[in-house]
Order: structure tokens, then C-alpha cells, then sequence
């Protein structure tokens, strides 16, 4: 995606696609590299809250650690060097979340999160905005409605999920269905019986490989030995849906992906369509972000996004990881070094690093555009 015209091939976006990202604060680019300002001697994140500064007067550097090299000093308002999910914006967030979370029928009002974490309201809806894409309020309400559309799928009936996923009256859910999920509740119960996923299977150095999209993205990436044990673990993990096979989404993202085992090429470009817990989806994006080549410990996934003791937790997310090589939960291993397991089989595991170990690849860093979708952490998946 993009050439290179950096001094340093492979490793910096353009520089053209650096300026755009700089100037419309592209939170793709969030940890893709960071700008010295020749003018204030200071480097930022390229979502820096800060005015835009001039492009003359910007130097382009992949790490901070390169940035201070080069004379700089850390900006205040964006914290270049302290990694994102330790960002005291993104902790404060987070920690906003988990009271919203703990009251989803009765969500804590602005003031009350405010005197919980000892800040005014304005500066926790600010801060929660700009973090999360959406207000404390319309989080609290996407919860409820993430209970409705489990209850929608299971429920015996649109007013029986109303009430099982807590809302007091029907109207409320008519008056945001439209905004909250695209379309009536009896519409969206009838989807979640009548959908189509379409899949691929192909074969690879790695056995046999299917993935499978919906019409939203792609929801299922599964290595195995046979097509049959494929299809079948496929129909099991989907059992209302109506499986079609050739379909071309699916089929276009299944050749990029042997096209990245087998013939080392990086570009994959997938939209991801998958659920999970918001802790799952935490874990999941953390794993976008282990560059192809290097690995980071169970222990260190769950320190960085804040859960110390969450090693176990942690694995448990990477075994449930719908879409495997995507997000790229192989790379993830024990602290002694050991691969440890893989929901694919071990083998493929060490196979998967060692490729990513010895292969010199063009373009190591952004690659791919995947994102979960629904989810407030957006999720990049980079090979
Ligand atoms: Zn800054």
C-alpha cells in the first residue's frame, strides 16, 4: 500500500499519506510513527491534538526513540513515547467503561462519573469523546443494545428480547433501533436467522485454509487438515446462517492470505466482521499491533492493556480468535520463550513464526486496514 520515498524503505508510509494523516488526525496512523517540529524542537503523535504544523517543518520518524535521537522532545498533550493503551486518556476511558459496564440498567450520569474518578464532567466527556469515538451516554445505550441483538437471536420473540436485555418499555428501543442497529428489532431478528456467509477453502503450505465473510466483513479464518473438518467447524461456530461456497469476498481474502504464507507478500486488506467481549475485542486490537517478525508474551498483552493478571485471560482470548493469521494471535507466546498453543495446532504456530522470523518482507509495517466493526477500539490488522 503505498511506495515508500522515506530514506528508510519499508519502514515509513509515504510521505504524502504521513501529511494527510497528520493533518486530518487519522487515528489509523496513531502508533505508525511520529513528527519532530523543527520549529518547537517537540515530537508528536500524528493524532496530536495540537495545531497542524507547517510541513516544511516536520521530520518523519517511525520511533520516538529515533525522534529524541534527532534532538526532539515529547510533546505534552499527545505523549508519543508512553504506548497508547497506557495513555492516561485512553486508562481514564477505560476506567469510565468498566463503571458503565458494572451499571449497564442504571448507567452512572456524567457528575456521577465524574466525583467516581475524581475529575469534572466535562473533562471525562471530553476526554471519553475523543478516546472512544462516542459520549458515556451512547456507550451505556450501545451495551443495552448489544444485550438486545444476543436476546434478538435466541429470544422467542422482538418484546420478549426487549425485556430480557433489561429496557423498561418497547419505546425507547423503537425510538434509537434506527441508529443503533441499522434497522428494526424484527428486522434485525429475521437477518440473524436468514443470513448468508460465503466461504473458501484453499489449499496452502499449511494445510487447508477457509475463510468466510459475511456481507459485512470477513468472520472466519480457520487452518486444518481437511476441507470437510473446515466446513464443518465452520457450520458448528455458525448454526443459523446459510452456507454458500465460491464466494468472492471470501475468496480474494483467502489468496491473499496464502499469498502471504506461500509467496511472502504483505498486502492484505480485510474488514473484519467479528463479535466477542470487550475484552476479547481489547486483546484482539493489542495483537494488530505485534509487528510481523516479533511476538509479545501473554503476561505482556494483558500488562499493556491494562489487566497485570490477566496472562490467563489473555490466552483464552487468543484461543477464541475467529479469524486466525488476521488478527495475528500466533504471535502471541509464553514468557519463557515457548511458542505455547495455538487453536490451528502448534505446528502451524512455529510455522507461522518461523516465516515471519526469516522472511525479509517489503513492507514489514502497515499493511493491511482491518478493522472490527462495531467495535469503539478501532483494529488494524498489521502483517
Ligand atoms: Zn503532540
Amino acid at each position: 500500500m503505498g511506495s515508500n520515498q522515506s530514506d528508510r524503505p519499508g519502514l515509513l508510509p509515504d510521505s504524502d499519506t504521513m501529511w494527510a494523516a497528520v493533518q486530518t488526525k487519522d487515528e489509523t496512523y496513531l502508533d505508525a510513527f511520529v513528527q519532530g517540529v523543527s520549529s518547537t524542537g517537540i515530537y508528536c503523535r500524528p493524532t496530536c491534538p495540537s495545531r497542524t504544523p507547517k510541513r516544511t517543518n516536520l521530520t518523519f520518524y517511525k520511533t520516538w526513540q529515533e525522534a529524541e535521537a534527532g534532538g526532539f522532545r515529547a510533546c505534552k498533550r499527545c505523549l508519543p513515547s508512553t504506548p497508547h493503551s497506557r495513555h492516561p486518556h485512553v486508562l481514564l476511558a477505560e476506567q469510565v467503561c468498566r463503571l458503565i459496564e458494572a451499571a449497564v440498567d442504571r448507567p452512572p450520569t456524567l457528575s456521577e462519573l465524574g466525583a467516581a474518578v475524581g475529575r469534572s464532567s466535562g473533562h471525562v466527556h471530553q476526554v471519553f469523546r475523543a478516546v472512544m469515538g462516542t459520549t458515556p451516554s451512547r456507550y451505556a445505550e450501545s451495551l443495552k443494545f448489544d444485550d438486545l441483538k444476543s436476546a434478538l437471536k435466541t429470544g422467542p420473540s422482538v418484546t420478549d428480547a426487549i425485556y430480557e436485555a433489561g429496557f423498561g418499555s418497547p419505546r425507547r428501543v423503537y425510538e434509537r433501533a434506527k441508529d443503533q442497529l441499522g434497522m428494526t428489532p424484527a428486522e434485525y431478528r429475521k437477518g440473524a436467522y436468514e443470513s448468508t456467509i460465503g466461504y473458501q477453502v484453499i489449499g496452502c503450505s499449511l494445510g487447508f485454509l477457509l475463510v468466510a465473510a459475511t456481507e459485512k466483513g470477513i468472520c472466519s479464518v480457520r487452518l486444518g487438515d481437511t476441507e470437510a473438518e473446515l466446513r464443518d467447524g465452520l457450520a458448528t461456530e455458525f448454526p443459523g446462517a446459510r452456507l454458500e461456497s465460491g464466494s468472492p469476498a471470501a475468496a480474494r481474502v483467502a489468496a491473499e492470505i496464502v499469498g502471504y504464507i506461500d509467496s511472502h507478500r504483505t498486502a492484505i486488506d480485510a474488514v473484519l466482521d467479528v463479535g466477542g467481549t470487550r475484552f476479547q475485542r481489547l486483546v484482539w486490537d493489542r495483537l494488530t499491533r505485534i509487528p510481523v517478525g516479533e511476538t509479545a508474551s501473554y503476561g505482556a498483552v494483558a500488562a499493556d492493556i491494562g489487566s497485570p493478571d490477566g496472562a490467563r485471560a489473555v490466552a483464552g482470548a487468543c484461543a477464541a480468535n475467529p479469524v486466525a493469521i488476521l488478527i495475528p494471535c500466533h504471535r502471541v507466546t509464553r514468557s519463557d520463550g515457548e511458542p505455547g498453543g495455538y487453536r490451528w495446532g502448534a505446528e502451524r504456530k512455529q510455522a507461522l513464526l518461523a516465516l515471519e522470523r526469516e522472511t525479509n518482507y517489503l513492507d514489514p509495517n502497515i499493511i493491511s486496514h482491518s478493522r472490527l466493526n462495531r467495535s469503539p477500539f478501532a483494529c488494524r490488522a498489521v502483517m
